[in-house]
C-alpha cells in the first residue's frame, strides 16, 4: 500500500496551496499527494466562474494580505488557473485526478497519527490528511420545488448553457449574482435580478458598481426586496416566476439562474470524523479536527463567513506551520519559504531563491 506523509483531498486553491506549503517546508515531492475527483485542478473555478471574470483578491471584502507560500493579485479566470498550473509544475506537486476520496480512517494515535484512505481506485496510508474539498459540492437550492420539466431552463452556474438575447432572471445578491449578470449581459440578454434585500450589501464594491451600472444602462432590472414563492412551467416549456410580493407581477422568463452559494458536504465530513457544532466545523485555531493529524484547509477553514482564494492560501500556511510544529520535521523550524509570483521559485525571508526544495 502506498504511504505518504501528507495527503490532501481536493485540488482547488486550498489543496494546491497546501501541497505548495508542504513543498516549501521541505517535504519531498514523493511524500505529498493531492487527490481530486475531477479531471483537472481548480474544478470550481473552471466550472462556476464566468469566462473573462475578474478575479478579485479581496473577494467578499476579505483582506488580500498573503501570509503563506502562494499569493495572487487581482487577475482573471485564465490568470488564476495558469498561476495554479505553474505552481503545480514548478513546485513539483503530485496530483492524482479522477480519484475521489471516499473514506478516511484514523489508525494511529494522537502523537503518531496515521490514516488509511479509501479512494475510488485504491487504498493509501498517510501520516497527515488535509481535507480541502470546498463548499461548492452542492449548490444551494431554493426551498420551493423546481419543476423537473425546467431542468434545461434552470441553472446553478453560467457555464452549462449558452444564451443570447434572452430574458433571464438571476436569483441572489452576492458577488456571484453580479458576476453572472455581467457575463450574461455581454451576450445581449435582458436581465432581472431577484434579491430579497433592499441594498446590495453582500457584494464587493466592484461587483456592486457593475450591477448598478447595468441597471443604469437598462441592461438589468433589480427586483429589490423580492421573494419567489413558486416557479411553474408554461405550455411553451418556459419558466413562470411567482413572487410573494404583490408589487411584482408573475412573469415568464427564458431562463432562471440561481446564485445562492454552496453547502458544505456535511455527510462526507462527518463520515471521516469532522463534526459540526451549531453549523460550524469542530476544528481548532490551527484548523485541526478532534482526530489529531486531520485538518481542513481552504473554504472549509473559513467558517460561516465564507472564503476566498487568498484566504484559502493563508489557511494552508496556518495548517502547515502546525504540522511542522507538532508532527513532521520541516526544512527550517522557524522559517517558511514563499513562492515568488514572478520567478515561480521558492524564496527565503530575505528574498533569496531557494533551490533546495
Ligand atoms: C462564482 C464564484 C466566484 C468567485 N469569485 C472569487 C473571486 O473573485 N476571488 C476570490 O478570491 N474568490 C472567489 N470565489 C471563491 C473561491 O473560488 C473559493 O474561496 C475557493 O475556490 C475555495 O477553494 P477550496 O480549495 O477551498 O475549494 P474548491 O475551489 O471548492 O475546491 C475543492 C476541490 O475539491 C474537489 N473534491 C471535492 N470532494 C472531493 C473528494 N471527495 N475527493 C477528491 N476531490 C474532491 C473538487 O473537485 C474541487 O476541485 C468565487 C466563488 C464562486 C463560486
Amino acid at each position: 500500500m502506498k504511504e505518504f506523509k501528507v495527503l490532501i483531498i481536493g485540488a482547488g486553491p486550498g489543496g494546491i496551496s497546501m501541497a505548495a506549503e508542504a513543498r516549501a517546508a521541505g517535504i519531498c515531492k514523493e511524500d505529498v499527494m493531492v487527490f481530486d475527483k475531477a479531471s483537472e485542478h481548480s474544478y470550481v473555478i473552471r466550472s462556476l466562474y464566468p469566462e473573462k471574470k475578474m478575479v478579485t483578491a479581496n473577494f467578499k471584502g476579505i483582506k488580500a494580505v498573503c501570509h503563506g507560500a502562494m499569493c495572487l493579485p487581482d487577475t482573471d479566470k485564465e490568470g488564476t488557473i495558469s498561476y495554479m498550473d505553474k505552481v503545480i509544475e514548478s513546485a513539483g506537486i503530485n496530483v492524482q485526478y479522477n480519484e475521489e476520496v471516499q473514506k478516511v480512517k484514523a489508525i494511529g494515535n494522537s502523537i503518531d497519527p496515521l490514516f488509511e484512505i479509501q479512494t475510488s481506485s485504491g487504498k493509501y496510508r498517510s501520516m497527515i490528511v488535509i481535507v480541502a474539498i470546498g463548499v461548492f459540492g452542492k449548490p444551494n437550492k431554493p426551498s420551493y420545488t423546481l419543476p423537473i420539466q425546467l431542468r434545461k431552463k434552470i441553472h446553478f452556474d453560467v457555464n452549462s448553457f449558452q444564451a443570447e438575447n434572452e430574458n433571464i432572471l438571476v436569483v441572489g445578491g452576492g458577488d456571484s449574482a453580479s458576476e453572472y449578470a455581467q457575463y450574461l449581459a455581454e451576450f445581449g440578454n435582458r436581465l432581472s435580478l431577484s434579491y430579497r434585500r433592499d441594498s446590495l450589501l453582500r457584494m464587493n464594491p466592484v461587483n456592486k458598481e457593475s450591477a448598478l451600472l447595468l441597471e443604469e444602462n437598462d441592461q438589468l432590472e433589480i427586483l429589490w426586496s423580492s421573494n419567489i414563492n413558486e416557479i411553474s412551467v408554461l405550455e411553451n416549456g418556459k419558466p413562470v416566476v411567482h413572487f410573494e410580493e404583490d408589487k411584482y407581477a408573475t412573469k415568464e422568463y427564458d431562463r432562471v439562474v440561481y446564485a445562492l452559494g454552496g453547502s458544505t458536504p456535511e455527510n462526507f465530513l462527518s463520515t471521516i470524523g469532522i463534526e459540526f457544532v451549531e453549523k460550524a466545523l469542530e476544528v481548532d485555531d490551527n484548523h485541526e479536527a478532534k482526530i489529531k493529524g486531520l485538518f481542513v484547509a481552504g473554504d472549509l477553514a473559513s467558517g460561516k463567513k465564507g472564503g476566498s482564494i487568498v484566504a484559502a492560501f493563508n489557511s494552508s500556511r496556518v495548517v502547515m506551520s502546525h504540522i511542522c510544529y507538532s508532527y513532521i520535521e520541516c526544512y527550517k523550524k522557524d522559517e517558511r519559504l514563499k513562492f515568488d509570483y514572478h520567478t515561480l521559485h521558492f524564496i527565503d525571508s530575505e528574498g533569496k531563491e531557494n533551490l533546495d526544495v
